[in-house]
């Protein structure tokens, strides 16, 4: 990765002077998460956009408890808090999200972490689906507002289908 003509007129991203086509890795400053943005500059100015990618962990670490599960709908992520009160985004299967796979992923997610008492939290490949009780709440209108979910609510929500 070349600077972004910005930082150097005279880099090798750069088209013709004053266009640009170059990448840029930081952290995120929350989940310290590698944050990767693209530029794209046309020669003129005219267009001009930064894309920003991030990367969802495949676990967290293993002798890491969770805290709470956080449903942020308006970024429309996911997010783990864990004990020691860092924050990460939930782990999914490679590119996968959970929005896109609709909210049976989201439901087995909570489902393994209840089981493993709030260790454990893995992205994997499932083979079962999730019972009605946690499917039914993740697909209702109560699961689609912001709010965070301690471990002790997931629990209930095994346990009644409801968080309680
Ligand atoms: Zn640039």
């Amino acid at each position: 990765m070349g600077p972004c003509v910005y930082d150097d007129p005279d880099s090798p991203n750069a088209i013709a002077g004053d266009g640009c086509v170059c990448w840029r890795a930081s952290r995120d400053n929350i989940t310290q998460l590698p944050v990767v943005a693209r530029h794209y500059r046309t020669v003129t100015g005219n267009i001009e956009n930064w894309t920003h990618y991030t990367f969802a962990p495949l676990e967290l670490p293993k002798n890491e408890r969770l805290y709470s599960l956080i449903i942020d709908h308006e970024a429309d992520m996911q997010w783990v808090r864990l004990e020691n009160g860092i924050l990460h985004i939930l782990p999914e299967v490679n590119g996968r999200g959970y929005s896109g796979s609709g909210p049976s992923d989201l439901a087995a997610m909570i489902e393994q972490i209840v089981e493993a008492d709030g260790y454990g939290v893995v992205a994997k490949e499932r083979e079962t689906l999730p019972s009605d009780k946690v499917f039914n709440w993740v697909s209702s209108p109560a699961a689609s507002r912001t709010q965070e979910l301690t471990l002790e609510q997931l629990k209930a929500l095994c346990r009644t289908g409801m968080v309680g």
